[in-house]
């Protein structure tokens, strides 16, 4: 009790020598105007995004993984067509928020893995599961949401089958020294229908379906990818803000 108010007495102390050494404009910061933004609104894209899918307009945004021209579907959403393979951006990205709408399908087929399977890659290289987790068990660092085979969500926010689903990501781009050797790790921050699911959360490096993960150093900005696991997935409202 004594130690208390002991310790509330140099606490006042401090403030108040702090109050008399220091003005309030010492404090303002008038280094860096935030540029104006319009927010979007009932889904729409904030102002400075860059649209990567918004309809078939949009194909030309993309490409097939191997560089060839897009092989999947292209209406108001882009579905995959099974065993065509993975598609990229032309463009190249490195931190970034990206907003991401799928879908699985409405006719529940398969399980586990085998249920509307597809990801989401950044930079090509780390995926962040798309999966039908809907009442659909599969090893935990696997389902919707994950950092595939490296980070659990921090819960399941699933909507059933057939639903349109939204991420909103957060994504810090490793970097590596010159020697190649990584000085700090790819981060994800995702927000899965509005539910944070990761928190900031480090990658061991890039995705593996086996084994450990090991970091290989790249470019600073690399194509974004969306999987063919062979299950009709579809994509709707991509956009991404460079950070
Ligand atoms: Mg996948």
């Amino acid at each position: 009790m004594k130690r208390t108010f002991l310790s509330l007495i140099l606490m006042t102390a401090v403030v108040s020598i702090n109050g008399q050494q220091m003005k309030p404009e010492e404090t303002e910061d008038w280094s860096k105007r935030p540029e104006n933004v319009t927010p979007g609104r009932y889904g729409e894209p904030p102002s400075d995004a860059i649209i990567l899918y918004r309809g078939q307009q949009d194909t030309v945004n993309w490409v097939h993984e191997n560089g060839n021209p897009l092989k999947w579907i292209a209406d108001s959403a882009l579905t995959v067509k099974k065993g065509t393979g993975g598609i990229k951006t032309v463009k190249s990205f490195g931190d970034c928020q990206l907003h991401i709408e799928w879908r699985t399908p409405a006719v529940v087929e398969g399980t586990g893995q085998g249920r509307g399977n597809s990801g989401i890659f950044l930079m090509g290289r780390y995926e962040l599961q798309v999966l039908d987790s809907y009442n659909n068990e599969t090893y935990y660092n696997g389902q919707a949401g994950s950092i595939y085979k490296q980070h659990i969500p921090l819960v399941n926010a699933s909507l059933g089958p057939g639903e349109w689903q939204t991420y909103d990501v957060i994504f810090i781009a490793p970097r590596f020294n010159p020697e190649g050797q990584v000085l700090n790790p790819a981060y994800f921050t995702v927000f899965h229908n509005g539910v944070l699911i990761q928190n900031h959360s480090g990658l061991r490096g890039p995705t593996e379906n086996t084994g450990i993960p090991v970091y290989k150093a790249h470019e600073a900005r690399l194509p974004l990818s969306l999987q063919d696991h062979g299950n009709p997935v579809s994509y709707r409202n991509i956009w991404i803000r460079e950070l």
